[in-house]
């Protein structure tokens, strides 16, 4: 697998820490409002890379945060009049359903800011030792960037270009703070509370964390001091990630992470979709004239680097092209139901060899940078094959075999393509056969194996004169 490191600027090999596991770290969302489709573009694209990866036999520890206090949130609290963890807990409970609509699989972890507050003043108090930050006589306490020699690593800003930007245009590291902050370039790693914000107790002043030193801490104590994957938007290369590696780097005394992966902007009329501009649909907007799997669908249609245009002619397309998915996998479990109860043919046999290949050629899509765009393209060559090939009258085996072929590939992307129901019912009826065939054959040892498999998912077998009755208890 060949991933596009923002570290190294370079498409490089993929190699665990450790043998067959992926340890992988996703900066998530600020629960102040319901997600917009932005947001929902590194959930899909990096939940999507997660299967793949489980898929070609990794363990992925997936752990993505919910920022649940900052300034946003706390303006939510104040316009309704109620607390700030009220607001957070609302929309975290939204952004779950987005979520699940979206089939984007719950993470190992989900931590929230506010449940590790402990483990932040840890790390500020060890960069305070370790001279990488100090506090100013407020009780704000700031990280030292120039300090920190790798300052700019990863967003390729050198040091004193950021000075002189920060100089003429004030930049996006400038946060107001106090006199005493010893450079313009210090950002803040704990601030004093102001009145009416929640607050927590520190050695340094009753206050909050800043934003950045949150992940440093939640990926530390979820996946260790060094990972293999950390993971966000391209907007936060700039200053978040960049200021993470400064703080985790010094603090731990070891590299962070060893590979960084940014999805590209989701646009609308080529300009950022954001709240701030105001020009964002929200998920649960979408899924009022849509399917979500067809946002998930749109979304993965375009490899995670590329900017991404959002236009209703790109919906409807993408719902075509979806469909056409789904209706061949219909087609294929009717064929199924009705076609011939023999062998499959050698014409069939080759077909199937050729259906094969088609996996082939999306794993090598998928490894190149998880480029899901070519392979969609090469799940339609797949199912333009399945539609020209099983035919009425071809063999059960052959349908069955060519439907879990498609199915198989759709689920590497998380896009659901038959309802759960029918994947029930119809896994029900082959283990029924499957038991039957056993039986003829006198491997009883098997057909019991069936019939407890299908007793453990909670379904009842019943030997009747006219065959076997299946019950659900
Ligand atoms: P935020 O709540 O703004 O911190 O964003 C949560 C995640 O969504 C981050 O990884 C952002 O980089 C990402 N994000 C926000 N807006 C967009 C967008 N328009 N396109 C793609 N990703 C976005
Ligand atoms: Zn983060």
């Amino acid at each position: 697998m060949k991933i596009y490191n923002t570290l190294t600027k370079r498409l490089e090999e993929f190699v665990p820490i450790e043998e067959n596991k992926v340890t992988m770290y996703v900066c998530g969302p600020t629960v102040y409002n319901l997600i917009h489709i932005g947001n929902a573009r590194p959930m899909i694209v990096f939940d999507t890379f997660r299967r793949y990866m489980t898929y070609r036999g990794y363990e992925v520890d997936y752990v993505s945060n919910f920022t649940d206090v900052d300034d946003k949130i706390i303006k939510a609290a104040n316009e309704e009049g109620v607390s700030s963890s009220e607001i957070s807990e609302r929309y975290i409970a939204e952004c779950k359903k987005d979520m699940e609509g979206l089939n984007v699989m719950p993470a190992t972890v989900h931590p929230k800011a506010t449940e590790e507050i402990p483990e932040m003043i840890d790390m500020i108090s060890t960069l305070i030792d370790q001279g990488y930050a100090y506090a100013a006589s407020d009780g704000t306490v700031y990280y030292r960037t120039r300090k920190f020699s790798d300052y700019g690593k990863l967003s390729g800003k050198n040091i004193d270009e950021l000075e002189s930007g920060h100089r003429s245009e004030g930049h996006a590291l400038k946060v107001s703070g106090t006199e005493d902050r010893e450079d313009d370039l210090d950002f803040v790693l704990w601030k004093p509370k102001k009145e009416g914000e929640p607050y927590w107790k520190s050695p340094w002043c009753d206050g909050r964390p800043g934003w950045h030193i949150e992940c440093s801490c939640m990926s530390k104590k979820y996946l260790g001091d060094t990972i293999d994957i950390h993971a966000g938007g391209e907007d936060l290369i700039f200053p978040h990630h960049e200021n993470e590696i400064a703080q985790s780097e010094a603090a731990n005394g070891k590299p962070f992470a060893h590979y960084w992966m940014h999805n590209g902007f989701l646009n609308i009329d080529n300009q950022k979709m954001s709240k701030s501009l105001g020009n964002f649909f929200t998920v649960r907007d979408i899924s009022e004239k849509y399917d979500l799997q067809v946002l998930r669908f749109f979304m993965l249609s375009a490899q995670y680097r590329s900017p991404l245009n959002f236009s209703d002619a790109l919906m409807e397309s993408a719902k075509a092209g979806f469909e056409r998915i789904k209706n061949a996998v219909s087609n294929l479990s009717d064929i199924e139901k009705s076609g011939a109860d023999t062998p499959m043919t050698d014409e069939e046999k080759k077909n199937l060899e050729a259906a094969d290949s088609f996996k082939e050629r999306f794993n090598e899509a998928m490894d190149s940078d998880l480029n899901t765009a070519d392979a969609i393209s090469v799940i339609f060559e797949l199912v333009k094959h399945a539609n020209t090939t099983a035919k009425e009258g071809c063999s059960k085996e052959y349908a069955a075999a060519l439907r879990k072929e498609i199915l198989t590939l759709g689920d590497v992307m998380g896009l659901i393509l038959e309802t759960k129901a029918e994947v029930l019912d119809e896994d029900i009826e082959r283990l029924i056969e499957e038991r039957q065939q056993a039986r003829k054959d006198k491997n009883f040892a098997r057909a019991d194996e069936i019939r407890d498999e299908l007793l453990s998912k909670g379904i009842q077998l019943k030997d009747t004169r006219e065959g076997v009755k299946w019950s659900r208890i």
